[in-house]
């Protein structure tokens, strides 16, 4: 008789939306109900919500994380012409938003074992453009796959270069650095709620984080068309992006269980970890002391990568490849600086790099599964 089995999902949002369906039914039609869609009740008290979260004194929602670093980087007014420093390992978007406002992302390395930027590759980089006589105003630190970046290294030499930290927390948000939520880490901090992130919405999604006071008021006005004190007061330049009041109603029910899923999220990862331990040719995700990730993905670097992959999807687990490419070998994005010695590890790394599935809801039968394999 053939056994019958539910597919492996790569991030199962049924599992998480089962348990608390009846909630989000609720809290959609009071939405349908009042009829505000946009900046409804709910998106000020999901705001008020992840304030308590993370314990940043700011925090603005926005239509989505790339809006958010947009929104960022025009509120610490960078101009065009100006440098951002980015990681060649990480999603587009952190040198996306960048780009589109004419300022210069200028490719930078990671470290091999955790994906992060890494402070010596940042320091080159920064003397290498100060050389070419280009103009650094900032950072676009970014948490791969939920593991804040070393914001120690990155902060000393952001003050000592006079640089602004953006931190791309588009995967971290819940992780925490030396206590520190995500949302504290840079000068102003981002975050997506994209399904896939650890805390996603049904739709786009995205929020600004900041505690200093003069950036918040700029924030809360370029995410409204620039707005002033009046409504059709527009002191600045400004753009449309606000986070859907539907999609704050389902925030707030999802952030209430979001605690206990970081939790679960941790307990799989240790649970891979063990597994991995002693298999010479696959090399774990390494975290670094002090920090707790949310787990975005669960990493690992296979030398014999594609043997591994076709090896999983033979026993019907899926697997993905975050990410294929560096930034800086992107074809939009091959006219922009790296350091002259180009960014090898990330090269590497996009060749042997491999994400496993990874949800709270992750069943222990799954991760079995792939250690019979091994
Ligand atoms: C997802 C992501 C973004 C962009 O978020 P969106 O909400 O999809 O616009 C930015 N940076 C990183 C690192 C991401 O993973």
């Amino acid at each position: 008789m053939k056994e019958y089995t539910e597919p492996v999902n790569f991030i199962d949002l049924n599992a998480q939306q089962k348990t608390i369906r009846e909630n989000l039914g609720l809290a959609i039609n009071k939405v349908l109900e009042h009829g505000k869609y946009i900046m409804g009740p709910e998106v000020s008290e999901f705001e008020s919500l992840l304030k308590d979260f993370t314990k940043s004194k700011n925090v603005f929602s926005c239509a989505n994380g790339t809006d958010a670093l947009t929104i960022a980087m025009m509120a610490l007014e960078f101009k065009a012409g100006d440098v951002v420093f980015v990681p060649s390992f990480t999603y587009i978007a952190s040198a996306e938003a960048a780009a589109l406002l004419g300022i210069t992302p200028f490719f930078v390395d990671v470290d091999e074992r955790t994906f992060n930027i890494s402070a010596e590759s940042l320091q080159l980089g920064i003397n290498e453009a100060k050389k070419q006589n280009l103009n650094p105003v900032g950072i676009i630190s970014v948490d791969l796959f939920g593991q804040p970046a070393d914001y120690n290294e990155i902060k000393t030499i952001a003050s000592k270069e006079g640089l602004k930290i953006v931190a791309d927390g588009a995967q971290s948000l819940g992780a925490t650095y030396y206590d520190k939520n995500v949302g504290l880490l840079g000068d102003i901090s981002t975050t997506s709620f994209f399904p896939a992130k650890p805390m996603g919405c049904y739709g786009d999604g995205g929020a600004i984080f900041t505690d200093n006071d003069v950036l918040a008021e700029r924030i809360n006005s370029i995410r409204l068309h620039g707005r002033g004190a009046e409504k059709y007061d527009h002191t600045r330049l400004g753009v449309n992006s606000r986070l859907d009041t539907i999609q704050a109603a389902i925030l707030i029910e999802k952030l209430k269980i979001f605690p206990k899923e970081i939790q679960m999220r941790n307990e799989i990862a240790r649970t891979y970890n063990k597994i991995f331990k002693d298999c010479n040719y696959i090399r774990t995700p390494k975290i670094k002391d002090g920090i707790i990730s949310t787990w975005a993905q669960y990493t690992l670097i296979i030398n014999n990568r594609d043997e591994f992959q076709m090896k999983l999807r033979d026993i019907g687990i899926p697997s993905v490849i975050y990410y294929p490419k560096p930034l800086s070998q992107q074809p939009g994005y091959k006219n922009y600086p790296s350091i002259s010695s180009g960014t090898p590890i990330s090269e590497r790394l996009c060749k042997e790099v491999l994400s496993l599935p990874m949800h709270p809801y992750l069943e222990k039968s799954t991760i079995e599964k792939i250690a019979n394999i091994l």
